[in-house]
This record gives C-alpha cells, sequence and structure tokens, in this order.
C-alpha cells in the first residue's frame, strides 16, 4: 500500500491458469485435480487420467502425461479440436489416448483424491460417470496484467509485448517484464528464471546508462 518511486521495473506476475469452475475442482486441487501435466504427471505412474480442453495445450498435456499414465482421455466441448492438426493428429493416433467429444466435465468427485468425473453430452444433455485417477484442466491461461490498466503495450493474446530494445523490454522504457506475464509459448519455471536474470541484467544496464 501506498506510493512508490522508482527509476526501474521488473513486472513477473506471471498468468493464472483457467479452471473449469465446477464442484470438487477447488477441494481436489493438489489430490488429482491439476491445471500442470510437467509439474504433476510424475504422480500419475499406471493411473487412469483426462485432460479437459481442445487446444494445443490440452494436446500438449495429454502426450505428455502418456509417458506415465495408463491412459489418457481427452474431455473436449465441441466435435472438433482448436488445436494445430499436428498436435491433433499425434493425439488422435496415440494408443493410449481416447478422446470423448461433446463433453463437458460436470463435477469432480473424491474423498481425498478424485476418483471420478461426472461428464455431460453436450448434444443430448446425457450425464455419465467417468472412473479415474487425475483431471488436468488444460483450458487456457490469462496474463495477469489487469493491475497495469495498459500501463505498457501488450501483444494480440494480452501478454506483455517484450524486445523492443532489450529481450525483456516493454514499451516503457526503464520498465522490464520477465516469466508467464510476458510468455504464452514456453511456460515453465525454467524459461521464467532464465527471463528473470535478463531482466534484471537488463534493468542493471537501464540504470547504469
Ligand atoms: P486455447 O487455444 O484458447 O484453447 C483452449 C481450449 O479449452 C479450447 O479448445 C476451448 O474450447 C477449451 N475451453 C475453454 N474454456 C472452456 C471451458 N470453460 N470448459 C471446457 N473447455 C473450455 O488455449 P491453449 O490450448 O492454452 O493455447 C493457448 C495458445 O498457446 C494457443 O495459441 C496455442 O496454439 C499456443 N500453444 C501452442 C503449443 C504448441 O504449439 N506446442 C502448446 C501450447 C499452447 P473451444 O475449442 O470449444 O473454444
Amino acid at each position: 500500500k501506498g506510493e512508490y518511486e522508482f527509476k526501474s521495473v521488473i513486472i513477473a506476475s506471471g498468468a493464472s491458469a483457467r479452471w473449469l469452475g465446477v464442484e470438487g475442482e477447488k477441494e481436489l486441487q493438489g489430490y488429482g485435480v491439476s491445471a500442470c501435466a510437467t509439474c504433476d504427471g510424475f504422480f500419475f505412474k499406471e493411473k487412469e487420467v483426462a485432460v479437459v480442453g481442445g487446444g494445443d495445450s490440452a494436446m500438449e498435456e495429454a502426450l505428455f502425461l502418456t509417458k506415465f499414465a495408463t491412459k489418457v482421455y481427452v474431455i473436449h466441448r465441441r466435435d472438433q479440436f482448436r488445436a494445430s492438426q499436428i498436435m491433433q493428429d499425434r493425439v488422435l493416433n496415440h494408443e493410449k489416448i481416447e478422446v470423448i467429444w461433446n463433453s463437458t466435465v460436470e463435477k469432480i468427485i473424491g474423498d481425498g483424491a478424485v476418483s471420478s468425473v461426472v461428464l455431460k453430452n453436450t448434444e443430448d444433455s446425457s450425464e455419465s460417470e467417468l472412473n479415474l485417477d487425475g483431471v488436468f484442466v488444460a483450458i487456457g491461461h490469462d496474463p495477469n496484467v489487469e493491475f497495469l490498466n495498459n500501463f505498457v503495450e501488450l501483444d494480440e493474446k494480452g501478454y506483455i509485448k517484450t524486445g523492443f530494445t532489450t529481450d525483456t523490454s516493454t514499451s516503457v522504457p526503464g520498465v522490464f517484464a520477465a516469466g508467464d506475464v510476458a510468455d504464452s509459448i514456453y511456460r515453465q519455471a525454467i524459461t521464467a528464471a532464465g527471463t528473470g536474470c535478463q531482466a534484471a541484467i537488463d534493468s542493471e544496464r537501464w540504470l547504469d546508462h
């Protein structure tokens, strides 16, 4: 709280995963519900999991999870994926992956750990229960930029635009951005740490100039 003056600022406010907002989702986060296969996939060795979504992230998560899980369901609300053709092809041709089309997750069930989900068919509204051990929600991310009130320029996806004078520079001189708030592609801890280091160096040089 309060007002502070700085000669340089590094914005590293991250991006937040979008959640479904259904019953059981929040309660079972960390107990079978996740939004990051690279972070949590290992815990699902020899288990059955589902990925929700139809974009490139969902395809990527599903393919990654095949390394651990015995079976990976992809649950998508329409009858067509939004993902790039090459990612779709990999998913559709993978022996461990089964796609459940035209379906939404209505509820995640589990007593201490995920045990099943309730699915609703978007065509005939019928409901069914699918037993599984994990649910990976991959319906997109939102960069945390609201508090900036458009102070710096954003790209077409709403992430902070960088690379003006240095890799981490923004449209405002002296303001740098690092991590997921400026990265819609890699979104990994190691790449965020890398751009964080770059931003620190860029900021130091800016203060020195
Ligand atoms: P996205 O492309 O926006 O896809 C989100 C998916 O989630 C869509 O299929 C959407 O369904 C579904 N969805 C959204 N809200 C939902 C809800 N409430 N309930 C159920 N389903 C919901 O997001 P993304 O997959 O995270 O990708 C973001 C960007 O990063 C894209 O430009 C993507 O190409 C890129 N990316 C690329 C790669 C790669 O090239 N390897 C990997 C990851 C991400 P609808 O289709 O019905 O709208």
